[in-house]
């Protein structure tokens, strides 16, 4: 057990604030815990959890006399969120928060801040295509990156977030926001935007068909149904607010699908092994790397 903030507020009880705020006790990692939410029923199904000490639905209070401050909302509702905290929070306290793109939180918490804090966005890579207070659990972050952005904050205040980051079982890692979006864009982002296409394609066959793609799905086929049954607001927040870099991928893959569908087309079938020995290298640097 290893106390590193007093008192720490969670906002946005969903699968990353409540694995928060879960794990934030399996480490002993905070003197308090303060948890809210926008909604009366998430406030039910958290006290359910016993992992506050205190639950409160106004923000603003929930922020008040907090070291650090997690906003754990979807990336559109940042903005107005930091409109409503940023006055209320004590001179010196740190803020932070989850999103899964950093240059729109960027852009959208700046004109809110004030001098006498600290703020250092940062993003878990961890996540399940899960959402709400029910779908948390301690061991979401084990092993999983946790990007930090430490702006123009000193050093002994980035350094203390990472070891609390570390005591939540990540690994810390540092980066700007631009190049964030961009890795973000190709590995996240862009996979999630197949998987909510192909999937919609099934949609669309007509019913005899519909319902055979689903009780015959083979592995490939129920894999994306998992990764597009991910929470529709939060994902759709990040395609808007990662339009630029995930539209940028998109080009990039679409010509590449196009040189596999003109390999498909006159049968060169060196060119499509090729390709795929390439990829299956990559998912075995994954398995090394410990991230699968
Ligand atoms: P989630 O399960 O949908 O939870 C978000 C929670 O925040 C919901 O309970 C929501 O309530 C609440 N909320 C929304 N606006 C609020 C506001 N203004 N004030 C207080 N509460 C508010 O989402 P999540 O998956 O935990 O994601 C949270 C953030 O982490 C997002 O920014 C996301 O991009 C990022 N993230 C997600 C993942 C992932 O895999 N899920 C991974 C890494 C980072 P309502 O439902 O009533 O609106």
């Amino acid at each position: 057990m290893t106390l590193i903030y007093d008192k720490v507020t969670v906002i946005g009880m969903g699968l990353i604030g409540t694995s928060i705020a879960l794990s934030i006790r399996r480490g002993g990692l905070a003197g308090q815990v303060i948890c809210s939410d926008c909604s009366t029923n998430v406030a039910k199904a958290v006290s359910r959890l016993n992992i506050t000490n205190q639950f409160e639905a106004d923000p603003a209070i929930a922020t008040k006399d907090a070291d650090l401050v997690i906003m754990a909302v979807p990336v559109g509702a940042v903005g107005k969120l930091a409109e409503q905290i940023i006055p209320h929070m004590k001179s010196g306290a740190v803020l932070t928060d989850t999103g899964s793109t950093k240059i729109s939180v960027l852009r959208d918490v700046s004109p809110h801040l004030r001098e006498d804090i600290y703020w250092l966005p940062s993003h878990p890579l961890a996540g399940t295509e899960h959402s709400g207070p029910s779908a948390g659990f301690e061991s979401l972050f084990d092993g999983r990156y946790w990007i930090v952005l430490p702006l123009d904050c000193e050093e002994v205040v980035v350094s203390k977030f990472e070891t609390f980051v570390t005591g939540l079982g990540s690994v810390t890692e540092r980066m700007q926001a631009d190049y964030h979006d961009k890795v973000l864009a190709l590995t996240s982002h862009l996979p999630h935007l197949i998987a909510y296409t192909i999937v919609g394609t099934a949609v669309d066959l007509e019913t005899q068909l519909k319902n055979d793609v689903i009780r015959f799905s083979a592995s490939g086929f129920r894999d994306f149904t998992r990764i597009a049954s991910s929470d529709p607001v939060m994902w759709r927040d990040v395609f808007l607010n990662n339009d630029a870099a995930v539209l940028e991928m998109l080009q990039r893959f679409s010509e590449d699908l196009s040189y596999l569908q003109r390999a498909i087309r006159w049968q060169e079938g060196d060119k499509l092994e090729e390709i795929f020995t390439r990829t299956r290298e990559i998912r075995r640097s994954i398995i090394d790397a410990g991230q699968d």
